[in-house]
């Protein structure tokens, strides 16, 4: 099967494999590890478990491994705790291979070609908290030289001792555009630099291989929101190490989706780029793929709000002056995965001419008049101000999305309020944009 196929299958069958009860609101440790043990018991020997290492606060890091082939990849998840969406793919990922019984030639091509190692959350002590950092303030992903947290050291212990051909370093990433389009990113890539010349050698000539294969199934898919990462050399992040100790490195950053603020579009979209990505490489397929659909992946810009409301009228007050402006604002908290349905506040970042910019999500505002003063630039104001009066909230669910949602483009009048209504319990804490990967 060509990539292209096999993405198609796998699209159309990852409903019937996705661990529904698996959310980023509950992709706690013991959660995730009971869940993986479950699936080792079930797969009659096809998946193996052991422990990778420890965590500052003790908690087990599982090391899943599958397949039998001479290709060797490792692949790890949640270095950062606020950063589930892989994990959970990487959940699903397991529960098919688990159920599978030789029904699935392409699984079968996979566990033939590929030697598999996943360890699917690196950072527990950050995941219990939702916080980036490890339990005593480290960023593991800073860590890769030093080797000071328990966590690193069991990442980079692993890839000395199996000296993977192939890594993946997957991560969630804050709001960012495709470029300078007004497209907020989907998924981002990078094969990381090795040295600070940034030399394309030929362990980071296969990773990004390996990106432009990830890049060519999935545009379609998301209408060209695939962005890039800048490839600045970072020495002290893991890409950087150890595509330069032989181990081609493809980070994957999940982005955003309108309407899917639990992200299940976007963990599909890992669902399918990784499977396509071990058959692959387990078929030697990757050695074939030209690195030029890489190479022009527009860089992660900042043209993408969280909320752009167009056409507001705005009131000075004390001269009578009112005009007509776009309002861009991020959501307050700022959030990694939060959507309009759950955000109370937002800071103001820009009013004016936003037409060359977008907002995950738009609305229009051509209903709404604001006091200017009630809404500087650069400060935090309830979205409760956006709300046209006498007009409530049309419904409190939470909508996630595991296909896309129709976007409204069909120039007809949109809802013209922001709405807010109670926030759910256990909201997740984390940054809009944090530092590069
Ligand atoms: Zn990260």
């Amino acid at each position: 099967m060509n990539p292209n196929a096999l993405a198609i299958h796998l699209y159309s069958i990852y409903d019937d494999h996705r661990l529904d009860h698996l959310r980023p609101s509950t992709c706690r440790h013991s959660r995730l590890y009971g869940e993986v043990v479950g699936l080792v018991a079930r797969s009659g020997g096809r998946v193996r478990i052991r422990e990778a290492g420890r965590s500052v606060e003790g908690r087990p890091i599982p090391l899943v491994s599958f397949g039998r082939g001479e290709r060797t990849v490792l692949l790890w998840s949640q270095m950062h705790g606020d950063e589930p969406t892989a994990t959970l793919a990487l959940a699903d990922l397991l529960s098919l291979l688990a159920e599978d019984r030789g029904r699935e030639g392409w699984l079968t091509e996979i566990l033939k070609g590929c030697n598999v190692h996943v360890i699917p959350m690196l950072n527990p002590d950050g995941a219990e908290r939702h916080q980036r950092h490890n339990a005593v303030g480290i960023d593991v992903n800073r860590d890769a030289r030093s080797l000071v947290s328990p966590e690193a050291r069991a990442l980079f212990e692993a890839q000395r001792d199996l000296r993977p051909e192939f890594a993946f370093n997957l991560h969630d990433q804050g709001l960012g555009s495709v470029g300078t389009s007004t497209k907020a990113t989907a998924i981002a890539l990078l094969a990381p630099a090795s040295e600070p010349g940034r030399r394309v050698t030929p362990v980071r000539r296969r990773a990004m291989r390996l990106a432009s294969l990830v890049a060519g199934i999935l545009d379609p898919i998301v209408g060209g929101r695939i962005a890039a990462w800048d490839d600045t050399y970072e020495p002290r992040a893991f890409g950087d190490l150890f595509q330069g100790s032989g181990s081609s490195t493809l980070l994957i950053e999940s982005g955003h989706w309108a309407g899917d603020p639990e992200k299940c579009f976007i963990r599909k979209l890992n669902f399918v780029a990784l499977l396509v990505s071990l058959h692959a490489i387990a078929t030697d397929a990757v050695d074939e793929i030209p690195v030029e659909r890489y190479l022009g992946i527009p860089v992660n810009g900042p043209r993408v709000f969280d909320l752009l409301l167009r056409g507001v009228e705005i009131r000075e007050t004390g001269s009578g002056w009112s005009g007509r402006v776009d309002v861009g604002l991020s959501f307050h908290p700022p959030q990694l995965r939060r959507g309009l349905a759950e955000a109370t506040s937002a800071v103001v970042r820009e009013i004016g001419d936003l037409s060359r910019h977008g907002g995950l999500e738009e609305r229009d505002g051509s209903g709404l008049s604001v006091a200017a003063s009630s809404i500087p630039a650069g400060a935090v104001v309830p979205l409760e101000l956006f709300e046209e009066s006498g007009r409530r909230p049309e419904t409190g669910a939470r909508r996630t999305s595991w296909a896309p949602p129709v976007r409204r483009r069909d120039g007809k009048k949109p809802r013209s309020a922001v709405y807010r209504w109670r926030p759910p319990a256990g909201r997740i804490a984390g940054r809009r944009m944090p530092a590069a990967p």
